[in-house]
């Protein structure tokens, strides 16, 4: 324990765009945060984001992303 790092240690693919994520390389890169009622991990101090759920594993969003989808679905539960 404690050597392990993060599934994004080779970087990512934001998976609505494509557009590439920078590698987080320790969990020093990666925050939890509550946005608008729902728990995310946070990447690179804001970079980029995912959902903390096990179907989200593979569905980083970059932050444009992430800010498009937030106003889109504010209102949903
Ligand atoms: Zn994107």
């Amino acid at each position: 324990m404690g050597n392990e790092v993060p599934r994004e240690h080779n970087g990512a693919t934001c998976w609505k765009c494509g557009c590439g994520l920078s590698p987080a390389s320790s969990f020093e890169d990666v925050e939890k945060r509550t946005y608008r009622g729902v728990r995310y991990f946070v990447f690179n101090d804001g970079e980029y984001y995912r959902l903390d759920k096990p179907y989200a594993m593979n569905r980083h969003e970059c932050r444009s992303c992430f800010e498009k989808a937030g106003r889109k679905h504010g209102t949903q539960k």
